[in-house]
């Protein structure tokens, strides 16, 4: 079955449009962030000719990888990290992305803080929120994020951002209004949340940034 990835791309970006006209909470502007993760280079190609430019990868080694093999137009490409990073991988997270969205602790605060200054990299950095306080979930608890930020800070670590991903079984329309309200009370203009199934609704709620990766590529395989 083969997917369209420039039909499926306008599709979203005019449900984008139709959610934000419509809620006084949305943002102004709202990025399509394509989260390309598990697929090959050839449909990143695919969104790219039709004038894609902002992509979402989980795993540090495979955006490496697949970002370096579609050569210059990587330069025209804005690259966001939205899975957990390890701190040995501060170092590639560094080198690979223009975006890391999943700070969340302050051993990687200061492993990232360290590579930024050597390799004098100026990456876009947000903190995962762990709105839902899930025990398995990456992403600072609620109650810490104000240390966290304070320890950023510190570091001369400049965080612009906020990003959540709601517990499966919730509603996400509570953790959408929980992160714009911590994005508000703490000056910070980004907030990343949303994916295929409920972006529009994080529209509405203010988001800056959605992900979708399915809505767009396709169902993903992970058995191959
Ligand atoms: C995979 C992933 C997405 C995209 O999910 P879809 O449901 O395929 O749109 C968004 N955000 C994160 C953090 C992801 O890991």
């Amino acid at each position: 079955m083969s997917v369209d990835i420039a039909q499926n791309l306008k599709n979203i970006k005019d449900q984008i449009e139709f959610s934000r006209v419509e809620s006084l909470m949305a943002s102004e502007r709202v990025s399509l962030i394509a989260v390309s993760k598990t697929k090959p280079v050839e449909d990143v190609l695919s969104a790219y000719e039709a004038g894609h430019r902002i992509f979402g990868e989980n795993k540090v080694q495979e955006a490496q990888k697949k970002f370096k093999d579609i050569g210059q137009k990587r330069r025209e490409i804005e690259l966001h990290l939205i899975g957990p990073l390890q701190t040995n991988k501060a170092k590639e997270a560094i080198e690979t992305f223009d975006v890391i969205q999943t700070i969340d602790r302050p051993k990687l605060v200061k492993a990232l803080a360290k590579e930024i200054e050597k390799q004098e990299r100026n990456p876009e950095l947000y903190i995962q929120v762990n709105t839902g306080e899930e025990q398995q979930k990456a992403g600072v608890l609620p109650e810490d994020l104000k240390d966290l930020l304070a320890l950023c800070r510190d570091q001369d670590l400049s965080i612009t951002g906020l990003m959540c991903i709601p517990p499966v079984n919730e509603e996400p329309s509570l953790h959408f209004s929980f992160l714009s309200k911590l994005a508000q009370e703490n000056d910070l203009p980004n907030l990343s949340m949303g994916m295929s199934n409920d972006f529009d609704l994080a529209v509405r709620f203010g988001a800056t940034h959605v992900r979708v990766g399915s809505g767009i590529f396709g169902a993903r395989d992970y058995s191959a």
